[in-house]
């Protein structure tokens, strides 16, 4: 990989800057400092990407899912993302966003020399804010160490992506640590089962054992006629069992799977559904914008004007 633009903002930044004796040289030098600061602050600016990773105690729970529908939702709002695919056991997010065939090279070839980054970096067909990074195309050729995962943020970074979404392994998984170690913030995904709570609280220990502290909650496959029925523990519930401020609730929604097999995320549907505006109410917030929590009972009438009371008493249960 190439970091020679490191090399070159440490240049200009030595004591020669600062020794010239003409004021031709101090005029020349000081043009020099001038652009090396212009760098340097170029060089923040673009490699301020936030570094999110998507998790989970528990397999299956809707990770990919979340990384796709969000993904595509942030490069929609006009933001440059990433995402990168770093669950090598069970890698899918490429069949999600319909771009399985345009995946030739991943991190992995970059890695042996085959191939350059941008290469790597399969850019949406429908949206070119969004890009696609997988890390490896079987379980045998993974060799990428938490080394290799900071140098590959850094570069996308550098390439002025706002927004970088790692699909990670669930938590007890080979590659864990390794994909979680260059972000600074995580969404953990869970469904309201018990068992997939448990494991997330798990995931929860590990990420801050790992000095991640800024992490958020989605419910995924939340059916509010079985928390009606008290069957399904509310979101609420969900929330107030693990302690983590919540991003979003998603519910159960076949569309989920239609989409799945068309390669199209659910939020470029027309028409929403549901579930489709659950995940852009989701990105809304992960980007910073405030948004109403989305009542899944009513769905279809304005929330504000049904009054805070509703979406209340849907996140307190019954
Ligand atoms: P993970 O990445 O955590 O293993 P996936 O995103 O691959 O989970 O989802 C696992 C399965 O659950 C997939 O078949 C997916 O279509 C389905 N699924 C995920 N979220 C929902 C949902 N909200 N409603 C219905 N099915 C869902
Ligand atoms: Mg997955």
């Amino acid at each position: 990989m190439n970091f020679s633009r490191h090399l070159e903002i440490n240049e200009p930044i030595t004591s020669k800057s600062f020794s010239s004796e003409s004021s031709k040289n101090v005029s020349v030098e000081s043009k020099k400092l001038e652009d090396s600061t212009k760098i340097l602050q170029n060089l923040s600016n673009s490699s301020s990407s936030r570094v999110i990773v998507v998790t989970s105690g528990k397999g299956g729970v809707g990770k990919t899912t979340a990384t796709a529908n969000l993904g595509m939702s942030i490069a929609r709002l006009g933001y440059k993302v990433t995402l990168i695919d770093a669950d090598i056991g069970l890698r899918n997010l490429d069949l999600l966003l319909g771009l399985e065939n345009r995946v030739l090279y991943t991190a992995m070839d970059v890695l042996q020399g085959e191939c350059r980054l941008d290469q790597a970096l399969i850019r949406d067909k429908r949206h070119k804010n969004l890009a696609l990074l997988s890390i490896s195309k079987n379980r045998q050729k993974y060799n990428v160490t938490r080394k290799n995962m900071e140098n590959f943020i850094e570069s996308i970074s550098l390439l002025g992506y706002h927004f970088i979404l790692i699909d990670c392994p669930a938590g007890i998984d080979v590659g864990f640590i390794n994909a979680i170690s260059p972000a600074k913030e995580s969404l953990i995904v869970t469904t309201p089962e018990i068992t997939a709570i448990r494991d997330a609280d798990r995931v929860a220990g590990l990420l801050e054992a790992n000095g991640i502290y800024n992490v958020k909650l989605l419910v995924n496959r939340v059916r509010p006629d079985m928390i009606q029925k008290n069957d399904m523990m509310s979101v609420r519930d969900v929330q107030e069992m693990l302690g983590i401020p919540l991003l979003g609730a998603i519910p159960e929604d076949q569309h989920v799977i239609i989409s799945t097999n068309k390669g199209e995320p659910l939020v470029l549907k027309k028409k929403l559904t549901l579930s489709g505006i659950a995940f852009e109410n989701a990105a809304r917030r992960l980007i910073g914008k405030q948004d109403y929590f989305i009542d899944l009972q009513t769905p279809y009438t304005n929330p504000i004007s049904q009054g805070i009371k509703k979406v209340q008493k849907f996140f307190l249960g019954n």
